[in-house]
């Protein structure tokens, strides 16, 4: 069959989806996967919810769509006052875009005019982490550290430099505790400042809980406060990326909120729309927001589809339906119930290596050896094969790996809806464990 669509991978036509109902995608001959990565850990309340269709159609029906230069609307303010009413603390504004990406770009673009804004010009150097990916356009990708992403388009990429993530699983040494794993690399960030010049870098931006680079990684206890001591010793602004981790996926609204402290902007998107329409939004803490309000009064910035009424009143429903579901008590439910059934099947397994994450965002990452920790050459691609299996068994889960350039081991992500039940759970890991054995088996490993 022809395609006019230039598909990411043109070697591969996909499948067309054609129907999605609960945890489930339906394509054009019938066959139904079930989601287990939300996508991109985006789904997060499932396919066809009725209130969300509900919401978007009675939206469409009044006002689909105004240039948010000439106009506000209902669910964008309603949106914006739900979002303020349970952010983490210092967070007073919302700045609307249309997915992650721009959401990365825009929280840029207001550290470095807020730096303007209170006569800091010299402040023109961004710090991330290496391992990461904070999204594809060229400022996103600027910042992030994934080097197969970023390495043809260098010579396009603005100024970043790169420190250590804080990943235990790989980098905690023999004899040291998990909180001086911490401090070390948190101490990292200082000494960067400190190389780049006090009054030179405008901000650090991290994952809470880095999710597609090194899946589902939490930092250790104790990590994030050293960060904020040491953004705030230096006037550094500290930009969280929870397009991946936030909005519900790690149990708790934030996954910010379970380390004790506030970024002073916040990058939020994926579970924020749960996939039914493009949305993403910053949380803008009071003092930047004041500092542009009492400067020039104007952010330097803009997307024609910025606060789209139909993308607001989607995530307004969503957002609502996931509190009056109480569904984040679910999320940490299923979530305990994911690990526990991970770790029961493959605890003893050769070539799994660990089994981590918080809430409905778990990642299962393989080794060559288990002692060693050493990794899969990369050139078995072990990642994309359990992603092609898991496929044509009809499970849905998010792969990433390789060695090469910076990234290190081969890692599943697994992210389903927040409406996933036990035995749901159960016919994941089922699903999981035959795509695993297959796998292992093709390549003559057991
Ligand atoms: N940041 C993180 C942490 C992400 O995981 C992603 C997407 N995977 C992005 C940013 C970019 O988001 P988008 O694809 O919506 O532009």
């Amino acid at each position: 069959m022809t395609t006019h669509v230039l598909h990411r991978n043109s070697l591969i036509q996909p499948p067309r989806a054609v129907s999605g109902e609960g945890i489930y995608i339906t394509d054009e001959n019938g066959k139904r996967y079930l989601d287990a990565c939300g996508g991109a850990a985006v789904s997060c309340l499932g396919h066809s919810d009725p209130e969300v269709r509900a919401a978007i159609i009675e939206q469409v029906g009044k006002l689909a769509y105004a240039h948010s230069g000439f106009f506000s609307s209902d669910p964008m303010e309603e949106l914006a006052d739900d979002l303020i009413a349970h952010a983490p603390a210092g967070m007073e504004r919302v700045y609307f875009v249309s997915g992650g990406s721009e959401a990365i770009e825009a929280s840029l673009k207001l550290a470095r005019q807020y730096f303007l804004e209170i006569g800091e010009p010299d402040r023109e150097f961004v710090i991330a982490r290496r391992q990461s990916y904070h999204g594809n356009t060229l400022g996103a990708l600027s910042v992030g550290g994934n080097m197969w992403r970023r390495r043809q388009f260098e010579p396009l990429l603005i100024n970043a430099s790169h420190v250590s993530p804080c990943f235990a699983y790989r980098d905690q040494k023999a004899g040291e505790t998990a909180e001086d794993y911490g401090l070390r690399v948190a101490n990292e960030l200082e000494e960067a400042i400190l190389q780049l010049g006090t009054g030179r870098v405008a901000a650090f931006v991290a994952e809470p809980v880095v999710g597609a680079t090194s899946g589902a990684v939490a930092a250790v206890p104790g990590y994030f406060k050293r960060i904020r001591e040491i953004c705030d010793r230096y006037g550094v602004l500290l930009i969280l990326d929870e397009v991946m981790c936030g909005m519900g996926r790690t149990g708790t609204l934030h996954a910010i909120e379970q380390e004790g402290i506030s970024g002073d902007l916040q990058a939020i998107a994926k579970g924020l729309g749960a996939g039914y329409q493009p949305i993403g939004a910053v949380l803008v803490s009071d003092k930047i927001n004041k500092a542009i309000a009492s400067g020039t009064g104007f952010f330097q910035h803009g997307h024609t589809y910025q606060g789209h009424a139909t993308a607001c009143a989607a995530a307004l429903a969503t957002q609502r339906t996931i509190r009056k579901r109480d569904l984040l008590k679910n999320v940490v439910t299923q979530g305990d119930n994911l690990q526990k059934a991970l770790v029961g099947r493959f605890g003893n397994h050769p070539y799994v290596g660990d089994v981590r994450g918080r809430g409905l965002f778990r990642g299962v990452e393989f080794v060559a050896d288990r002692v060693t920790r050493e990794p899969f050459d990369p050139s078995r691609k072990i990642h994309a094969k359990i992603k092609k299996t898991a496929f044509e068994n009809g499970l849905m889960c998010y792969p990433m790996g390789g060695t090469i350039d910076g990234q290190r081991g081969d890692h599943v992500l697994f992210a389903p809806p927040y409406i996933v039940t036990e035995g749901q759970i159960g016919d994941i890991v089922d699903l999981f464990s035959k795509t695993v054995d297959q796998v292992f088996a093709a390549e003559g490993l057991i």
